[in-house]
């Protein structure tokens, strides 16, 4: 069996009152993509800024590579090797692919390679090659996906977290991206996908926690999921 990468614990994540994340638990097994999957609201984005180290949990641990990373701040988690491709993407508009890319790489290890990891991120997305000098709020909604991906990239991670990278992209275009994220996995990268598809994501993933309601519903390795239970736990029926 392979080791953990990521193990959550408990976690309690509140944004000041309101309790959004209740004693979640899960794990990544290193190599492997795990999905969690929700509805609008169900607190899989709270989880993730709980693991990044924007949000800190008020219980609960949260563990990487045997190391307690609980509250630690995010550049540090960053270096550590967990890397973040946010919903939304949040890329600077107005400035290029390529410096958008290089603000992945702020971290002292990153920036050492950054030369390298550029020609990585081209490697995987040629189209970001041909696009560098080109601000990225010019870019088609996949592309800029690809930019999000690459800038997550540029850290060197060996956990990553994508967050609903499908959203509101054509179907065919989230096939080329999600190539590209099996790609990466099968380099020996571990993945956190986060997903409101069903279907799509239970195709992605070795293992799935379905989240409703803030909690952790329902999990289990996909190939004994069924995408009825799935479906009934993500409703909560
Ligand atoms: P989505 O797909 O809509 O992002 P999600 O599963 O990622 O859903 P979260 O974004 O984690 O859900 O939200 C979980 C709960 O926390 C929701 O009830 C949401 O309204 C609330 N919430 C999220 N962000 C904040 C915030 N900054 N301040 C207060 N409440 C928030």
């Amino acid at each position: 069996m392979s080791e953990e990468i990521l193990r959550v614990e408990d976690v309690d994540v509140f944004y000041g009152d309101f309790q959004a994340v209740q004693q979640a638990s899960f794990s990544v097994e290193e190599g492997s993509i795990v999905s969690l999957i929700g509805t609008n609201g169900a607190g899989k984005t709270t989880l993730m800024r709980a693991i990044g180290g924007t949000l800190a949990p008020r219980n609960g641990k949260v563990w990487f590579k045997g190391a307690d990373i609980t509250g630690m701040p995010t550049h540090k988690i960053v270096d550590l090797g967990i890397s973040q491709v946010p919903e939304g993407r949040h890329l600077f508009g107005r400035m290029s692919v390529k410096d958008n890319l290089i603000m992945g790489s702020y971290t002292p290890r990153a920036r050492k390679n950054m030369k390298a990891g550029l020609e990585k991120v081209y490697e995987l997305f040629p189209i970001l090659k041909e696009k560098a000098d080109q601000t990225s709020g010019s870019l088609s909604g996949g592309q800029q996906q690809m930019v999000a991906i690459g800038r997550a990239l540029m850290s060197e991670p060996q956990l990553i977290c994508f967050d609903e990278i499908a959203l509101g992209l054509a179907p065919t275009v989230i096939k080329d991206i999600y190539a590209r994220v099996r790609e990466l996995n099968g380099a020996g990268m571990s993945m956190i996908l986060v997903e409101q598809d069903v279907r799509r994501s239970l195709k992605q993933c070795r293992r799935a926690y379905v989240m409703l309601k803030g909690k952790v519903v329902l999990e289990g390795d996909s190939c004994n999921l069924t995408e009825e239970e799935v479906s009934k736990a993500y409703f909560g029926m």
